[in-house]
């Protein structure tokens, strides 16, 4: 089942410093651009979002298209 963390959380974009890296963190999460999905930023289970381009687990992420990533930052609603 796929769950839509939109449901739980409010997200608000972070500011993206051209060049550092993506910022990350318990409350940090990604939306790819390219599929609107949203997904953790540090994912303890497995997590990808719809078009493949976000792949984590045990804590980490891979990026395929840093391009296509916007950091967000969600709090719970
Ligand atoms: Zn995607």
């Amino acid at each position: 089942m796929k769950l839509d963390l939109r449901k739980i959380y409010k997200f608000e974009a972070l500011e993206l410093v051209v060049g550092a890296a993506l910022p990350s963190g318990g409350d940090v999460f990604y939306e790819c651009t390219k599929c609107k999905s949203v997904v953790s930023s540090v994912p303890y289970t497995p997590a990808e979002c719809e078009c493949g381009n976000l792949k984590g687990n045990k804590g980490s992420i891979k990026i395929g298209d840093p391009s296509l990533v916007k950091p967000v930052r969600g709090r719970l609603k």
